[in-house]
C-alpha cells in the first residue's frame, strides 16, 4: 500500500484553500484544509482526472482589433490545454464576431467548443 501526502490549493473559488491530501494506492483517502465539501470533490477530481478551462486568443481579419479573446465552453483535460493552445494559433476568423459564438467546435475532439468571450466588430 503506497500512501503520500500531496499539497495543492483549491481554485474552485477565489477562497483557495489550501488542501492537504492524503492519497492511497492513488485514490484520495482524506482531505483536510477545504472550507466546504467542493474542496473534498476538487481534490478527488485533480488526482483522477485534472481538467481545466482555457482561455487563449485567435487571429481576427477585418476587426478592430488584431486578436479576438475566446474561452473553452467547459473544462478541458489539463493535459491537453496546451495542444488546444497550439491549435487555436492557427485558427483565424473574420469580423464581425458575436459574443458566445463558436470559434472552434469540439476542439481536438474532446467534446467541448472554444467560443468568443467578446464581441468584435468589422473595421470600415
Ligand atoms: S474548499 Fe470551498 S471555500 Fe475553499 S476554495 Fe474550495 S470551494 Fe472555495
Amino acid at each position: 500500500m503506497a500512501t503520500e501526502t500531496k499539497i495543492m490549493n483549491c481554485i474552485t473559488c477565489p477562497m483557495g484553500c489550501e488542501l492537504t491530501v492524503t492519497i492511497t494506492d492513488g485514490v484520495v483517502t482524506d482531505v483536510k484544509g477545504n472550507t466546504c465539501p467542493r474542496g473534498k470533490k476538487y481534490a478527488e477530481n485533480e488526482i483522477a482526472s485534472p481538467k481545466r478551462m482555457l482561455t487563449s486568443t485567435v487571429k481576427v481579419t477585418g476587426g478592430l482589433l488584431p486578436l479576438l479573446p475566446v474561452v473553452s465552453r467547459d473544462v478541458l483535460p489539463k493535459g491537453r490545454v496546451l495542444d488546444c493552445a497550439a491549435y487555436l494559433r492557427q485558427v483565424e476568423v473574420s469580423a464581425p464576431v458575436a459574443e458566445g459564438q463558436v470559434i472552434c467546435p469540439n476542439i481536438l475532439g474532446l467534446g467541448v467548443d472554444i467560443v468568443a468571450s467578446r464581441a468584435m466588430e468589422k473595421c470600415n
